[in-house]
């Protein structure tokens, strides 16, 4: 096994400068030169994972196959680069102290005193080294949360430089991301704040190898130089980057700079295979040239932090992308929707997308979407806590359900179509304990969505603790809101469709953790489709009043 290649995605200045978005590009371009690379994030927080966060803190939870709940960035991974990740592309400080104080408990440090360095920093380390235990890939790209001089990275940053002092020479790279700011005042951009931060790297006895810029302006030439300059890092390894229109265009916009070209040298490894970005480059122009604009209304509870639903944006852009047409999202706070509002919200929409989500706030506005789209021939896809809400609407209004509810908001219920499985009720533990990660599903013959997925046993992400309950399962069917998806080995109901309907689907899982650049998810394909024909029927229909 040949010597993997590490790369450091270190930040600097502010946080939020998309470190997440350069990983994952510098990913994609490295892959399409037919190198195998992963991603990892290290997350200097205390939870153990980011799945008891609150969204509107962190933003969405993101699930991998494994089951793992993980940060957003590992959304950016999969969908940039097309290739699963799992838990061991996480890492919290939670889970490190955790291994160390288990360690600790049964002894395994032999009356030593338990410290940072060496306890601490080695088991980073070893969590950075975990993810190559298969000798899978031949590139490691570690993006290090947190901003450096943060007290909390501090563990993280001395890990990574042991690391690569135990790697050698030519093995590692350190990226740095820095913030070029704009003084509108005097209309210049300022050098010194980037100068600061590599040299608190410095301190912690890390030279930066290569500088990518943000900027909201042209950085001009002879500022590459200056920086190059002060920060001490070779001519052509800095590198800019401006805000884009799209995060897809990072990549090209790195690539422009021979990014990738910069990394391989730095890493002395072959830069003979160019890339192979003609998939890439076809998508971003059907993205930015759309033949269709649709509107779509998420109802959710967490709007007001849109990085909440971060997974079902993007999948609306990749499937949009895939069908010409634009997609433009009408936020809606479920909270926001009753009777008497309904109709203002909904009513200028081609289709409606009822969000996943936990607990009672909002949810009645979400069972009065679910109403207003069945009752209005409106195309939706209700995911999720989305998928249960259309359940018990359609228990309510259709099956005549009085009080029918969810275990979870009420478990005095006469109806409780949405249940909580034997298996979790004694659960009382938050973290790690829902049903989460890849699970499959049988789709049945006759079904709408054995049309759209083309074949019959699917596997989706799932993330969640309430079930559809079967005892109800006949009654749905008779009356045609149908159960079409179920799990093989439980039986649970994971889709329910309503043929009747131009389209009107629910699914227990969150189809939007699969969807990517390369490879666009089935159900959202045919979801915007619905939505798109139902706006063109609306258009045609309101041109006949018109005659
Ligand atoms: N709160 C619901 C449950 O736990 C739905 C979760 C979700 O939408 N991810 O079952």
């Amino acid at each position: 096994m040949s010597q993997p290649k590490y790369i450091f995605v270190t930040g600097g200045v502010t946080s939020s400068l998309g470190k997440g978005i350069v990983a994952a590009s510098l990913g994609m371009l490295l892959k399409s030169r037919g190198y195998k690379v992963t991603i990892q994030k290290l997350d200097p927080y205390i939870n153990v994972d980011p799945g008891t966060l609150n969204p509107y803190e962190h933003g969405e939870c993101y699930v991998t196959e494994d089951g793992a709940e993980t940060d957003l960035d590992l959304g950016h991974y999969e969908r940039f680069l097309n290739q699963n990740t799992s838990q061991a592309n996480n890492v919290t400080t939670g889970r490190i102290y955790q291994s160390v104080i288990d360690k600790e408990r049964r002894g395994d440090y032999l009356g030593k005193t338990v410290q940072i360095i060496p306890h601490i920093t080695n088991e980073i380390k070893r969590r950075i080294k975990l993810l190559n235990r298969s000798g899978d890939y031949d590139i490691i790209i570690t993006e290090i949360g947190g901003t450096v001089g943060d007290i909390e990275s501090l563990p993280y940053i001395e890990a990574v430089r042991q690391l690569r002092w135990d790697l050698g020479e030519d093995n590692s790279l350190i990226i740095h991301l820095t913030l070029i700011p704009y003084l509108a005042a005097s209309g210049e951009l300022k050098t010194k704040p980037t100068q600061h931060s590599v040299r608190l790297l410095m301190e912690s006895g890390i030279q930066s190898d290569v500088l990518v810029c943000r900027t909201e302006h042209e950085i001009p030439k002879e500022m590459f130089s200056k920086l190059a300059l002060f920060c001490n890092v070779k001519k052509g390894n800095v590198i800019e980057c401006l805000d884009a229109e799209t995060i897809y265009d990072v990549p090209l916009m790195l690539r422009e700079q021979d990014f990738d070209d910069v990394v391989l040298r730095g890493l002395k490894l072959s830069t003979a295979s160019k890339p192979e970005l003609n998939q890439w480059k076809s998508f971003l122009d059907n993205l930015k040239n759309p033949e269709d604009h649709i509107r779509i209304a998420l109802v959710g509870k967490y709007v007001s932090l849109q990085d909440s639903y971060k997974s079902i944006t993007e999948a609306f852009i990749h499937a949009g992308a895939a069908i010409k047409a634009q997609v433009k999202v009408k936020w809606i706070y479920s909270g926001d929707l009753n009777n008497e509002t309904c109709e203002k919200f909904l009513s200028d929409v081609d289709g409606v997308l009822i969000a996943p989500g936990f607990g009672d706030r909002g949810i009645e506005g979400k069972i009065i979407a679910a109403q207003y789209a069945r009752e209005n021939n409106i195309p939706l896809l209700g995911v999720c806590l989305g998928m249960q809400m259309m359940a018990i609407e359609y228990a309510r209004n259709v099956l005549g359900f009085e009080g029918a509810e969810s275990a979870e908001t009420n478990i005095q219920t006469p109806y409780p179509v949405i249940s909580l499985m034997d298996e979790q009720k004694n659960i009382t533990n938050k973290g790690g304990t829902m049903r989460l990660g890849a699970w499959e599903c049988r789709l049945k013959g006759d079904s709408i969505i054995k049309e759209i997925y083309d074949t019959e046993l699917i596997s989706e992400r799932h993330r969640h603790r309430y079930e559809f309950n079967n005892e109800y399962f006949k009654d749905f069917e008779n009356s045609g809101f149908i159960p079409t998806g179920i799990n093989p080995d439980t039986g649970l109901v994971e889709i329910l469709e309503l043929p009747e309907h131009p389209f009107y689907l629910g699914v227990q899982f969150h189809p939007e953790y699969k969807s990517t650049v390369a490879t666009p998810h089935p159900l959202f394909k045919a979801f915007l489709k619905a939505a798109l024909k139902n706006q063109k029927q609306e258009k045609l229909s309101n041109a006949r009043k018109e005659i």
